[in-house]
């Protein structure tokens, strides 16, 4: 791991498929102008490639199963030691399991970073919603949403005329295996949080739209609501 200031803020955002983990990420990004580090999407990344973790990944999502803490581990550790993110970073899906979260927490623990979590709050039927309403530009990544953010012309992109497309793990029966993987193996951790001392913010992420619910984390983390800064 690279040398990092004391005030490198570690964000992880915590909360199950479909709680706009992703889509705060990119608005955080903006806002606090540190990278954004998506294990899915580096997963997704290399079965486009076609290469060996890919492949291997590939077979695992496929079923909403997570795939082994081994590989997402190696992979945000070579990610980390990149120059970006020398200043901090938003952790998105990540860490997922007990053995990835402890394993994080010795990592930075050797360079003294904080480790800040945000717990979005959605209840189970809008999530359901949202997943199986979810559509991506193949071309650009703009995600939408068929009830909350409809394309303007129905089954293609605002910004590009590319035809939307279905993510491959959200059809309904993928996603109740990616819940139930959620409920037994990443929900825990919230105890882990709490036992080891996190700083650990509950929102509600239910009915706000992402600008809304982007200034809720912030006043959260800076403190404007009770809770202490970051
Ligand atoms: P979502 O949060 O909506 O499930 P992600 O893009 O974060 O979407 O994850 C998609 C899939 O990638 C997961 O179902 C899992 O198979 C795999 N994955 C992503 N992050 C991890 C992780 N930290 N540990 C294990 N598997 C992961």
């Amino acid at each position: 791991m690279p040398q990092r200031a004391p005030s490198v803020l570690a964000l992880i955002l915590f909360g199950p498929p479909g709680s706009g983990k992703g889509t705060q990420a990119n608005l955080l990004m903006e806002r606090l102008g540190i990278p954004h580090i998506s294990t899915g999407d580096m997963l997704r990344d290399h079965i486009e490639k076609g290469d060996a973790i890919g492949e291997q990944a590939a077979t695992v999502m496929r079923t909403g199963s997570l795939v082994s803490d081994e590989m997402v581990n190696a992979l945000v550790k070579q990610r980390l030691t990149e120059a970006d993110c020398a200043r901090g970073f938003i952790l998105d899906g990540y860490p997922r399991t007990r053995q990835q979260a402890e394993t994080l927490t010795r990592w930075l623990a050797t360079d003294g970073v904080a480790q800040v979590v945000v717990h979005l709050v959605v209840d189970y039927n809008s999530i359901i919603k949202r997943l199986t309403g979810r559509r991506q530009c193949p071309q650009c990544g703009t995600l939408y949403n068929l009830s909350s953010r409809p394309p303007k012309a129905v089954g293609v992109c605002d910004l590009d005329g590319a035809r939307l497309v279905i993510r491959n793990d959200d059809s309904e029966p993928v996603i109740r295996e990616r819940l139930d993987a959620y409920d037994r193996q990443t929900r825990p951790l919230i105890e882990y949080f709490r036992e080891t001392g996190m700083r650990l913010y509950q929102v509600d992420a239910s009915g706000v739209t992402p600008r809304a619910l982007l200034e809720r984390i912030c006043e959260s983390i800076n403190g404007q609501s009770g809770a202490r800064g970051v």
